[in-house]
């Protein structure tokens, strides 16, 4: 539905990133290699559910589904560890067309947080849990619940203890410890555009390395992370704190709501100026009700990828690979 008109489109649109703040020399090639991989699976997954006809939602979280399974990603397994050494998981999902939306943190247990997300939005009265009582309704949905190791992988608990050694070097030597190296990547988000021209947004993350618990980030808040409205898509990954002051997600739609400025320049503005300008960074993916898409970022690399009529999964990862974008 757009502007009270239901628009056909024979393209749907899926579009996703695996994070913003990986930067060359960061991988290996074979790590590069299943990012770029588990990127595909996602988009071919995430698609099949469009083409078959289902809806922007179920294609989110079809696609964010694949990436928590893939260790490559900062979300479900590979998730990265807090200050204390657990894994901690934020989540949420909106639908553009009803404006229903659900959110999920501080969850240690659910293995697939963007289901719980999509529950919460479905079957309850509420917008966002947190905790216990969110892995309990997590259950009551039959939603799978593992043990916490689950999550584990040794290269993000290397990745707590060096962020550790940093803080604690920072500390000894008195100087501000501004961010703590690499603290951040691999949040995981999702934008669909179906059949009937209905736009989804949904996103998931472990947050960021070495977060105080009960930390939450922009990514389980709804405006922040994560937005859809009739027009506009946006998941965000970057430096949480900033995303959340800055209203990042809903900013950029509000632009092109209420100020018609086109998407690429609403996302460029509020991720490459707005934020940096604030003391943060990080980046964006942002699909419109036309099919039109960004990709806006300020790190070294954003895991980041997009399929539409062609069928072809296209991904890319640094700042210097070329993303084809649609028609070219
Ligand atoms: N935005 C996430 C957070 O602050 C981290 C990320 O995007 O990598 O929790």
């Amino acid at each position: 539905m757009r502007d009270g008109v239901l628009v056909a489109l024979d393209t749907p649109t899926l579009v996703i990133h695996g994070g913003a703040g990986v930067e060359p020399g960061d991988l290996t090639p074979q790590e590069e290699d299943d990012a770029r991989k588990a990127m595909e699976k996602a988009l071919r997954v995430g698609y099949a559910k469009l083409q078959g006809g289902s809806s922007s939602v179920d294609a989110v979280t079809a696609a964010i589904t694949v990436m928590e399974d893939a260790p490559q990603f900062n979300a479900g397994r590979g998730a990265v560890f807090t200050h204390d050494g657990r894994n901690e998981l934020d989540t949420s999902i909106m639908d553009g067309s009803s404006g229903m939306a659900g959110a999920a943190a501080g969850l240690h247990r659910v293995k697939n947080p963007i289901l719980l997300a999509r529950a919460i939005m479905e079957k309850s009265k509420h917008v966002m849990m947190v905790g216990d009582g969110a892995e309990i309704f997590a259950k009551e949905q039959g939603i799978s619940l593992v043990d916490p190791a689950y999550f584990r992988t040794e290269k993000r608990w290397k990745a707590l203890q060096d962020a550790l050694q940093a803080e604690a070097k920072a500390q000894a030597s008195n100087t501000p410890l501004v961010l703590p190296g690499k603290a951040y990547f691999g949040t995981v988000g999702a934008l669909a555009l179906d059949a009937k021209g209905n736009l989804a947004a949904g996103t998931s993350t472990g947050g960021m390395t070495n977060k105080r618990y009960g930390r939450v980030g922009d990514s389980p808040i709804i405006g922040a992370g994560t937005w859809a409205d009739t027009g506009c898509a946006v998941s965000g990954t970057g430096w949480g704190e900033y995303y959340i002051r800055a209203a990042a997600a809903h900013e950029i739609c509000a632009r092109v709501r209420l100020a018609g400025l086109p998407l690429p320049k609403a996302a460029d503005d509020v991720i490459n100026k707005d934020i940096p300008k604030a003391g943060g960074d990080g980046g964006a993916i942002a699909l419109a009700a036309d099919g039109v898409m960004t990709f806006p970022f300020n790190t070294g690399g954003m895991y980041r990828g997009w399929i539409g009529s062609d069928g072809v999964p296209h991904v890319a990862i640094y700042k210097t690979d070329t993303l084809p974008m649609p028609g070219q």
